[in-house]
């Protein structure tokens, strides 16, 4: 019997076995599509990810080639979110497609022995006290102890732990597709969404001169979500919106969205956890939803890891929805509010106007930033200021930094020096779990002995 069964392989799963590996359980992960697709919905990387990646070494050369864009943005208006006014390592949204996060982690896995297993599709799971049954199309079966579903929107882990997915279905529908084109040059920058004519079009250059087309308008509605994207629809997307110039000369690429916003009412059913799509979905505006599933896995993965290994009780778990449904129902929300501010309509143009008035306040702006990013998460708190709140990643006297010492994926006690706290637990994650002003504290028993890796090294800052 495995200690875990994760039931697909996008950004979540890969993530959240890699997670389980360093934590030391004993990890299977299958995906019901034979190979990857090769296709990148998500194009960069917020803050926040590219901060847990390198907290695990995962980022390697890829910090170096890929474009760093310092800004995010809220509703395609005007102003950018200054993401250089962020206290981290990395103020900027870094340009890796999806598919490129998918292959660092699928390499990394396998690099630690974990092949994931393909052509595999969960139709069945039972669960009793001692662990899950997994069974699959192929009329074969898994038991593990535990089941992760990060097998996206559809999920059939969420429908087969009976967890509800209550919320709303798309008010509008929208095409997202990689196309070469000539006789226009759509320019570069954040997307403006202004709509013209109850249309919207917004590109994005790619590699190798290929951009990336979103847009809707009213050929897009009432469709169904599963009706092929035609060559001749995209073609006259792009001709309604530049002109009888532009010519599509390939499509590489397509597929329908929606608005749904969806959420799961709990993450976790008995041993049975959702996390990634399978939990939440919402609009793409602003660029979260890939990252909302590797936080979701990051907070999940060193949680699980303590249980199997019998050094956590079972509540901490618990925690897990405690602390990802909320941040979840934020992301809903702003994507929510966001797509209010799209809506093609004069009053909401004067909404409109109001934000962009706003967003050029600074703190304001910073907050936004925050959201977006995912650098202005906290958890809740307790006695101390500094917990639930995301260890900034400050560089030790010895040299080394933060997010080193947090490398092996346990509990790091930092203390002496310059610190904000005598000392400070910070958790596997990167969140403070307990501070003290107090140097002569006893560290309490939740962070176990064999857990912790105790830093005495002072700041520099
Ligand atoms: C147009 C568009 C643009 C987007 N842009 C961004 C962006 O800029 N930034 C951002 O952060 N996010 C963006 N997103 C969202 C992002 O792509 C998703 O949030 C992300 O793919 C979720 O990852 P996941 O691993 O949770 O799920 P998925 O990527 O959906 O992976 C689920 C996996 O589970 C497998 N699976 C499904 N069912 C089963 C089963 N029964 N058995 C076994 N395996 C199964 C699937 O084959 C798949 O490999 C965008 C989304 C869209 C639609």
């Amino acid at each position: 019997m495995n200690d875990v069964l994760v039931v697909g392989a996008g950004p979540t799963g890969l993530l959240l076995a890699s997670e389980l590996v360093l934590a030391g359980v004993d990890v299977v992960v299958v995906d019901k599509a034979a190979e990857r697709s090769g296709q990148s919905k998500a194009l960069t990387l917020q803050p926040r990810s590219v901060e847990i990646l390198h907290s695990r070494g995962l980022l390697g050369s890829l910090l170096d080639g890929a474009p760093r864009l310092p800004a995010g943005h809220f509703a395609g208006l005007p102003v950018p979110l200054d993401y250089t006014a962020l206290d981290t390592r990395f103020p900027y949204q870094l340009g890796i497609p999806q598919r490129r996060v998918e292959q660092l982690l699928e390499d990394h896995l396998v690099a630690q022995g974990i092949v994931v297993r393909r052509g595999l599709e969960l139709t069945g799971l039972r669960q009793d006290s001692a662990g899950i049954v997994a069974s699959f199309s192929d009329s074969s079966a898994i038991r593990a102890g535990w089941t992760v579903g990060c097998d996206g929107a559809r999920s059939a882990v969420r429908r087969l732990a009976g967890i509800e997915f209550p919320g709303r279905d798309g008010r509008f529908s929208a095409v997202v597709a990689d196309v070469v084109i000539s006789g226009v040059e759509p320019g570069w920058g954040l997307p403006a969404l202004v709509p013209r004519d109850g249309a919207v079009m917004t590109m994005v250059p790619l590699e190798d001169g290929v951009h990336r087309a979103l847009f809707t308008g009213p050929g897009q509605q009432n469709v169904p979500k599963d009706q092929p994207v035609t060559f001749d629809e995209v073609a006259a997307a792009l001709q309604a919106w530049y002109g009888e110039d532009v010519v599509l000369r390939e499509l590489r690429y397509a597929s329908r969205f929606t608005d749904a916003a969806r959420q799961a009412d709990r993450y976790r059913a008995g041993r049975v956890f959702v996390a990634g799509d399978a939990a939440h979905i919402h609009s793409p505006t602003g660029g979260q939803g890939m990252n909302l599933g590797l936080q979701d896995a990051f907070n999940l993965g060193w949680k699980l890891g303590a249980v199997v290994r019998g050094d956590a009780d079972d509540d901490l778990l618990d925690s897990y929805h405690d602390e990802r449904h909320p941040a979840g129902s934020a992301v809903l929300a702003n994507t929510r509010a966001q797509g209010v501010l799209m809506v093609p309509d004069d009053d909401v143009a004067c909404l409109r106007e109001t934000f962009v008035d706003l967003l050029g306040v600074p703190e304001a702006n910073r907050r936004l930033a925050g959201m977006i990013s995912g650098i202005g998460l906290a958890y809740a708190g307790g006695e101390h200021p500094l917990v639930g709140r995301r260890m900034p990643d400050l560089t030790l006297a010895d040299g080394t930094t933060v997010s080193s010492r947090l490398r092996g994926g346990r509990y790091v006690l930092l203390e002496g020096g310059n610190l904000p706290a005598a000392r400070i637990l910070v958790r596997p994650d990167g969140y403070v779990r307990w501070a003290t002003d107090d140097s002569e504290a006893e560290v309490p028993g939740f962070a176990r002995v064999s857990e912790l890796r105790v830093t005495t090294a002072s700041t520099t800052r």
